[in-house]
């Protein structure tokens, strides 16, 4: 499994497609990029060491202030005031699209239980970040009500994720199964409506990513079929482009549309 930019033809950085056109192939630091990136992946894959983590970009922590607020029972918040709003908007899921669990098992356990899903999510992230686009992840999580995710840690894994790219993020979090929950569009709206410095989202240029895509078993070798629809269907409840991670970080092409 190879990364964005890992392949011959992308290493030549010449294959632009439609949510990847913020990209300019030709410019030096999307080279840089890439030869960053073609020298990760040689190192390794999905099965990404805990040192390696933060490592595949280079490091400039820009002011951070992350503070958490609770809105409303159940649905938690991340930002700073270092986060200014944006009409750009990289919206993400978290589990399985930005971060695998580092222990193996389906759900992650701890506040450490995680590592980037692919080698390059780091790299696409943060150069989404230096071109202006705001980045924002979106999770349900769900096993907070049923009492088998700690909040705490919950809270401090997106904080660590956040440093680990070196910028501060958004995080909205559903922690029970209700309104505010994914393919609801509360969270975004209300990200839109309060977390946005009063910028409207340019929607032809934003786009979300997620792997409850709604793909039948054996969508690729061995795969099991997605557990849910949500992400897929949050995305068209909102009016955005969709992408799965496969197809958003590896430039895969879904077998299953
Ligand atoms: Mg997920």
């Amino acid at each position: 499994m190879q990364c964005e930019g890992s392949t011959k033809k992308n290493r030549r950085c010449k294959n632009k497609t439609k949510n990847d056109s913020i990209f300019d192939h030709r410019s030096q630091s999307y080279r840089t990029l890439c030869r960053l990136h073609t020298h990760a992946s040689r190192k390794s894959d999905v099965d990404q060491k805990e040192s390696d983590l933060g490592q595949s970009i280079p490091k400039r922590t820009a002011p951070m202030r992350l503070t958490w607020s609770e809105p409303e029972p159940t649905f938690f918040i991340l930002d700073s005031p270092d986060i200014k709003g944006s009409s750009l908007i990289a919206a993400y899921d978290f589990d399985w699209t930005i971060a695998a669990s580092k222990s193996g098992g389906k759900f992650p356990v701890g506040k450490d239980d995680w590592k980037w899903l692919f080698q390059c999510v780091s790299v696409k992230l943060k150069k989404l970040y230096d071109d202006g686009y705001k980045i924002v992840f979106f999770t349900n999580q769900a096993g907070v009500e049923k009492g088998k995710v700690d909040i705490e840690s919950l809270k401090q894994k997106f904080i660590n994720v956040s440093e680990e790219l070196g910028f501060p993020i958004q995080v909205f979090i559903a922690c029970a199964v209700n309104h505010f929950r994914k393919p609801n569009t509360i969270m975004w709206d209300y990200m839109i409506e309060y977390h946005n410095g009063g910028i409207k989202p340019d929607m032809k240029r934003c786009f979300y990513t997620g792997d409850a895509a709604g793909r039948s078993k054996g969508w690729k070798k061995g795969a099991k079929k997605d557990f849910s629809t949500s992400d897929r269907k949050f995305a068209a409840n909102i009016g955005l482009s969709f992408q799965t991670p496969e197809e958003h970080f590896l430039r895969e092409n879904s077998t299953d549309d």
